[in-house]
């Protein structure tokens, strides 16, 4: 068979433990017998972040940007614990974290429906995407214990070095705590433009959520720029596609998330985003089914992962020559949706049919009755696969189809 040519490259980048394991796996049996690809490999393992003091994180991400596609295996965040395991000179920074400071942009998170796996949401017949504005807010807020009789003040230093000050609070009669927290337009913005992109790119309508009749200015700025950014650049776009934009209430919205079936993206708020993310997840049954792409504002720079992680406690087993029965179907999807940037951006159609493809067989043969243990355990089912097996039994499929 004929490989598919592929002209420019993608960056992969290299994890660690189970994740490491099936990723090898997944190039062996569904990309390298296929397609054609340049590579610009980085090895992610913990070991080598060690030995290179970090600095393979940063050629990574410099990578992805000026290549515009990456697809990330799952890698260990380095902790305390982790540090005596493989004796770190340090414990580095998060790698995405590292990854998305570079490359900025907003990560969504997507399940993959498959019909005969149950959700707990059974109403969800498509998914949820959603995107997480993953700046300042709470996540980078001041909060502080405050003593009675104190008063709590907000001060702002303008630019001409004159300063506004506002009384928020006499705590009079109690002790009590403060919090003080911000946001730019700068970044509301690129948050809104990725949203926007994604959004098209999935055909999907995008909703924003707020509390601003609250937070009247602050939560109201998300609900301005977003108007703003749609009807400048985006509405023509929308209408033509017969999309839409809309801002709900956080409140509407998370009871509107539940009762419908599901296809459209959901640009949250940073600390809406990282509870919902989580709800989602679980609404749609299986870590193992849940994607993640980080894009940047403009839509040029896609990196896709799977969500879950390197899949500790599997590993242990396979450390001691046991076959596991780990689910790949999030990191072959990390591979696809890769894929599937690479080929918008070269217009190259062989390519995006292989993607579809690749993702059409592994749908096909979950939905045959073919699974993994995860998913066979939501799905009552005694017979799974081990991981090897699974994946050949996609390639299979895969053949089958083209
Ligand atoms: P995890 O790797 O996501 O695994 C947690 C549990 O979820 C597993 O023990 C397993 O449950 C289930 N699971 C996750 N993925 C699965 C799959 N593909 N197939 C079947 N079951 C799956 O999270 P963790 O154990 O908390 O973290 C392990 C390491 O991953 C940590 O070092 C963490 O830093 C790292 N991590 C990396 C990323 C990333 O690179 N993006 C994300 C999250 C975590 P059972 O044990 O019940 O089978
Ligand atoms: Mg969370």
């Amino acid at each position: 068979m004929q490989k598919i040519r592929v002209n420019r490259p993608i960056v992969e980048i290299d994890g660690d433990e189970m994740a490491r394991v099936m990723w090898h796996m997944i190039k062996e049996y569904l990309i390298s017998p296929y397609i054609d690809l340049p590579i610009e490999y980085y090895d992610l393992a913990l070991i080598n972040r060690d030995a290179t003091n970090d600095e393979v994180t940063f050629a990574a991400a410099e990578a992805i940007k000026k290549i515009g596609v990456g697809i990330k295996c799952a890698t260990i965040t380095a902790t305390a614990a982790r540090q005596k395991e493989f004796n770190l000179k340090k414990i580095y920074k998060s790698p995405n974290g590292t990854i998305r400071n570079i490359i900025g942009g907003t990560v969504f998170r997507e399940p993959i429906i498959i019909d005969n796996i149950p959700r707990i949401v059974s109403s969800w017949k498509k998914p949820i995407c959603i995107g997480r504005h993953a700046f300042g807010d709470q996540y980078k807020s001041f909060d502080i214990e405050v003593a009675q009789g104190s008063e709590l003040y907000l001060t702002i230093k303008n630019p001409d070095g004159g300063f506004q000050e506002k009384k928020i609070y006499s705590y009079d009669d109690s002790a009590g705590i403060a919090l003080s927290m911000y946001n730019t337009d700068k970044s509301i913005t690129a948050f809104a433009r990725s949203c926007f992109n994604l959004a098209l790119s999935k055909k999907w309508p995008l909703y924003l959520s707020t509390k601003n009749t609250i937070l009247k200015i602050y939560d109201q700025k998300f609900v301005d720029i977003f108007a703003e950014i749609y009807a400048k650049e985006f509405a023509l776009k929308f209408k033509q596609q017969q999309l839409f934009y809309e801002h709900r209430l956080i409140d509407d919205m998370v009871a509107y998330a539940l009762k419908s079936t599901g296809g459209f993206v959901w640009a949250c708020k940073n600390y809406d985003g990282d509870v919902q993310s989580d709800s989602l997840a679980q609404g749609f049954g299986s870590l193992g089914l849940m994607t993640s792409v980080l894009l940047s504002a403009d839509g040029s720079i896609m990196e896709a992962e799977a969500a879950h992680g390197t899949v500790t406690r599997h590993y242990l087993e396979h450390q001691k020559g046991r076959k596991t029965s780990t689910n790949p179907t999030a990191s072959i999807f990390a591979w696809s949706r890769g894929l599937l940037h690479r080929a918008k951006l070269e217009k190259n159609n062989e390519l995006k049919d292989f993607a579809d493809k690749l993702e059409l067989a592994v749908i096909k043969t979950i939905t045959a009755g073919v699974m993994t243990k995860d998913l066979a355990l939501l799905a009552k089912q005694e017979d799974f696969l081990y991981t090897e097996d699974f994946i050949i039994a996609v390639a299979k499929n895969y053949q089958a189809l083209s």
